[in-house]
């Protein structure tokens, strides 16, 4: 399946509040992200950043302000949004398969205790296909490695057709080599289903070279724009303060 990228922006965020009993998370953000990018959200831990992908997902609902997915508010969109977490964590020992995995990306569609019929498994074999998985389709969820589950994880998200993908640190704990397979492969997905992709994440390297929206995030929204808009941009380094070693300063540069 193709994503039609329509007029309406992927995500509308507009002057959106929202606060934890009396800790504030998130002060006025508000952002668009078009049909089609791949927008990173970068900050430091507490950041927001979860929050705002929440708010998103319709998971919570804003104190003050306005979200909107391809025109539709938050929380009553008709289009399934693919959600990738950081990892899942099964009981030990819990013998679920790949395949059974990524089945329950279907459930929405096929309904509690109707059982998949062969186009659900024609889907999950063509998502398994699509992030190099299919041949370990009858294997153990928890016997792959954190790169395979992560792909796995995408794989279910990718069942329900979603036209946005909205992921969660999904590299937390993959090493350099799995990090940047996993930015490549989900950029090809971008590209070959016209997918909004809109990322948490920590690694700046990876976002600096994929994305095409950055997002600075600290509480507020301290920077948008390229990658090297924002990577170079004075407010990155305050926010993450960074020793004045890291940070770049035009004016004192002069002949050497
Ligand atoms: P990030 O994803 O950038 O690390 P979060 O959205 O998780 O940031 O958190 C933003 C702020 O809200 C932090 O100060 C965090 O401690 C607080 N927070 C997050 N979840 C909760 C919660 N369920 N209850 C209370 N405070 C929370």
């Amino acid at each position: 399946m193709r994503c039609a990228l329509g007029p309406s922006p992927a995500v509308e965020v507009e002057d959106v509040w929202y606060a934890y009993g009396p800790r504030s998370a998130l002060e006025g953000v508000t952002l668009q992200v078009p049909a089609g990018a791949f927008a990173a959200v970068i900050g430091p831990n507490g950041a927001g950043k979860s929050t705002l992908l929440r708010l998103l997902l319709g998971i919570e609902r804003p104190q003050r302000g306005r979200l909107t997915i391809f025109g539709e508010p938050a929380g009553k969109v008709s289009h399934p949004i693919g959600y990738v977490p950081q990892g899942i964590r099964l009981p030990r020992g819990f013998p679920l398969s790949v395949g059974d995995l990524v089945l329950m990306g279907r459930y929405p569609t096929l309904g509690l205790g109707r059982r998949p019929s062969r186009k659900d498994r024609e889907r999950v074999e063509e998502a398994l296909e699509q992030v190099g998985m299919l041949p370990l389709i009858r294997r153990r969820f928890e016997d792959l490695s954190g790169g395979q589950q992560q792909r796995v994880l995408i794989a279910r998200a990718l069942v329900g057709d979603p036209c946005l993908l909205v992921l969660d640190e999904p590299t937390a704990g993959l090493d350099p080599a799995a990090r940047a397979a996993f930015y490549a492969m989900v950029c090809d997905l971008q590209r070959a289903r016209g997918l909004t992709l809109l990322c948490a994440s920590h690694d700046l390297e990876d976002v600096a070279q994929h994305a095409q929206i950055v997002i600075l995030l600290d509480r507020r929204v301290q920077a948008i724009g390229s990658p090297s808009e924002v990577l170079e941009s004075r407010a990155l380094a305050q926010v993450y303060r960074f020793p004045p070693a890291h940070h770049h300063h035009p004016e004192k540069e002069g002949p050497a």
